[in-house]
């Protein structure tokens, strides 16, 4: 009997998705070889601010009140239960999942992502970067997905260390709300677009990634 090889369905993410953008030849080999870029040294203390603010949250959640940080700045009260992780199952090859920092859902049971972004310049003083856009897009998309009709808003909160003269008492952070427009439509495109890239053999290399550059002046030095 011939045994049949079913395929393994691949899971795109936002972040997987976003990265096709700087080099689909990276992401092709991400989620078709396993063979991830490696990270160098990074930090993790923007995880550790999303833990905090996830617990601050969840003491709201079951009052059916804001966070007093985001009162008056945003409708709707904090979805309970929460729900983190949300799929799509597109086919048998391919599925899109993406995990919210918190959803709100107004009384007209429309919902709206936020997320929570820690910042080393005043958010204030320059544009968002397209990246947040495509995340919001992605998590509206999944929302509405998942029978969550969405508000077409997304919510990305702020926290920008502050200064000041007493940081051996407290250590102050700038809170900044930036509401932008959802489009799920645009996030479905681009899963679409990333699978066929999965689908088609491997891309170029970015022309001007340093990894790829780089390997390939050593191998000019060494050969
Ligand atoms: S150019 Fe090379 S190292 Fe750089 S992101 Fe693309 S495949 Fe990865």
């Amino acid at each position: 009997m011939i045994k049949q090889i079913k395929k393994k369905k691949k899971w795109l993410s936002p972040t997987g998705i976003e990265s096709s953008k700087r080099c689909q030849r990276c992401f092709w080999l991400r989620y078709n070889k396993k063979l991830y870029q490696p990270e160098g040294i990074v930090s993790r203390l923007a995880n550790r601010f999303d833990t905090i603010l996830k617990k601050y949250f969840d003491l709201y959640r079951p009052l059916g009140e804001l966070p007093p940080m985001i009162e008056g700045m945003v409708e709707g009260k904090l979805l309970h239960p929460f729900q983190e992780t949300y799929f799509y199952h597109h086919d048998e090859d391919y599925g899109y999942m993406g995990k919210l920092d918190e959803t709100l859902i107004s009384d007209k049971k429309k919902y709206t992502p936020l997320d929570f972004k820690t910042s080393s310049s005043d958010p204030n003083t320059k544009p968002l970067i397209p990246a947040y856009q495509s995340q919001m897009d992605s998590y509206a998309f999944l929302l509405e997905k998942n029978n969550r009709p969405t508000t077409g808003l997304g919510h990305l909160l702020f926290f920008f260390p502050s200064e000041a003269k007493d940081l051996h008492n407290r250590f102050p952070m700038q809170i900044t709300l930036k509401t932008i427009k959802t489009n799920p439509q645009s996030a479905y495109n681009e899963f679409l677009g990333a699978i066929k890239i999965l689908e088609e053999k491997i891309p170029d290399s970015s022309a001007n990634c340093p990894f790829c550059n780089w390997r390939v002046e050593i191998a000019k030095h060494t050969t």
